[in-house]
């Protein structure tokens, strides 16, 4: 894939990159080594100081980053600048933070002392996704560089002046030179780099595939990965739920980011009770969605990021119309420039074939209806994919059944499921492992390291 900006609402090729030679990639592993043996000892502090100098960057430039997001993958303007502004959030949040997350833990034992302390590991290479150009990489470079370690990002293909961007900021914010770069690299190099010695551990966010490699060559390097994959995520709805709320909330949950979101809603699952009233609300709300230039202020869904993803969504649509769905509105693309599709809703999609399933990345529902809250789990848990999961009721039985049943990372009752810089992230399953976020996420590339110390004395005791 060229290392290009593609305007998705028009397909022009607004700039184009070269890739990075062999000896430029060589000489930012070796500057990446280099400011670890240095950065690692800096105090906590001051990279707190740089990381809160991050945060208001991004919130003094959010209108300039919104764009930029906006024109290389198509999101809607003023939803590019709240990722700008959550950004924001998570860089203040681990620079307020991350000390607290990294201080020693004392543990009694029959030591003098003994305690656990969380160093850093090294450079750690980022593999991110297009979808969210700028809030990926944050929460995974906000919580490493505090600990410690440097970041090596090789984005998608298709961000990156985000990529390059980025790099920008944290230089400005006053990281040293290498603590963080970006590499513009195809990903047929990310296998020579993550085998290089100097890279220490890797994180990809990305689809079931790429992390499947990443996964395995890390695997064989015994070097440490977490893995941000897919979803295929429940938004189930009870009898005893708001129902209006559901429909509104379940609207935007399937659509935003214009329906590219690992962790949209994509499989609705409600109860026989109230199935009707939900399919006639959603169906109402979906038709009135305003798709167009992501620009412009009224639009709610803007074009998909490239032109293999309206191919790839319009197969999967297409599929489960062979297999005896029926399509209540959109199920085709829209006949303009760009990558336009219509909002669709799914409905007797068979529960059998995988398309049920698989990932759907796009603004297409699937309803399913439902006799009993065990039928809804079952169906929710029907899937190879564990990221989010979302229940909508009123009941506490019901509620703890959801929260104690549902085979997922998280689990939002009456809401949409949203990354917090304060709660874990990530998913069980093929929807990957390890955790982005809160206290979990910093511990992720640290050695936790026990440190005992015996009685200075000459000590009877020869036990281990
Ligand atoms: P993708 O094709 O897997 O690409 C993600 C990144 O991996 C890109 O930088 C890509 O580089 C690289 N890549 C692709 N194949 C690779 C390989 N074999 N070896 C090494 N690197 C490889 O995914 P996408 O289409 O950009 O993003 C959508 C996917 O990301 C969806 O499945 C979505 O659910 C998932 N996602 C998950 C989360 C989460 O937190 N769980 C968040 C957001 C997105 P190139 O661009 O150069 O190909």
């Amino acid at each position: 894939m060229a290392i290009a900006t593609i305007n998705p609402t028009t397909g022009e090729t607004v700039k184009t990159f070269e890739e990075l030679t062999a000896a430029q990639i060589e000489s930012k592993l070796q500057l990446a080594a280099g400011t670890f043996e240095t950065y690692r000892r800096t105090p906590s502090a001051d990279r707190a100081r740089a990381m809160t100098r991050a945060a208001e960057i991004l919130d003094a430039e959010k209108q300039q980053f919104g764009k930029l997001m906006t024109l290389e993958m198509g999101k809607p303007l003023q939803a590019a600048v709240s990722e700008a502004e959550k950004c924001a959030w998570v860089c203040r949040y681990y620079a307020e933070n991350a000390e607290r997350h990294l201080a020693d833990q004392i543990v009694e034992t029959n030591a003098k002392a003994s305690y656990v302390k969380f160093q850093p590991l090294g450079p750690v290479l980022a593999v991110m996704p297009w979808n969210f150009p700028f809030w990926q990489v944050f929460r995974f470079a906000a919580p490493a560089l505090m600990a410690g370690n440097v970041g090596l990002l090789k984005h998608a293909s298709n961000v990156p002046q985000c990529a390059l961007a980025i790099e920008e900021i944290f230089r400005r914010a006053g990281f040293p030179e290498g603590a963080f770069q970006t590499l513009l690299i195809g990903s047929d190099k990310v296998e020579s780099i993550l085998k290089d010695r100097r890279v220490v551990a890797a994180t990809l966010t990305g689809s079931e595939p790429a992390g499947a490699s990443v996964a395995s060559i890390a695997g064989k390097q015994i070097k440490k990965a977490v893995l941000e994959l897919g979803g295929s995520d429940p938004f189930i709805v009870m009898p005893s739920a708001n129902l209006a709320d559901a429909i509104t909330t379940g609207v935007k949950a399937r659509t935003i980011n214009n329906g590219q979101s690992c962790i949209a809603a994509k499989r609705f699952i409600v109860a026989a009770a109230i199935y009707d009233q939900f399919e006639r609300g959603f169906v109402d709300q979906m038709k009135s969605l305003v798709v167009g230039d992501p620009f412009e202020q009224n639009t709610d869904i803007g074009p998909l990021a490239t032109p293999q993803i309206v191919k790839d969504l319009d197969e999967q649509v297409q599929k489960a119309v062979a297999s005896g769905a029926r399509v209540l509105t959109g199920g085709k693309r829209i006949d303009r420039p760009g990558n336009f599709y219509e909002p669709t809703v799914l409905v007797d999609v068979d529960p059998s074939t995988p398309v049920s399933c698989e990932e759907i990345f796009g603004p297409v529902a699937m309803l399913f209806r439902v006799n009993s809250i065990d039928e809804a789990i079952h169906l929710a848990n029907a899937t190879t994919f564990g990221l989010g999961s979302a229940a909508w009721t009123n009941d506490a039985g019901e509620q703890q059944q959801f929260i104690d049943e549902l085979e997922a990372g998280s689990v939002f009752i009456n809401g949409m499921v949203a990354s917090d810089p304060r709660l874990p992230f990530g998913g069980v399953k093929h929807s990957g492992y390890g955790r982005e976020l809160a206290e979990f996420g910093i511990r992720e590339f640290v050695n936790i390291k026990t440190i005992w110390i015996g009685q200075s004395k000459a000590a009877a005791d020869d036990t281990e």
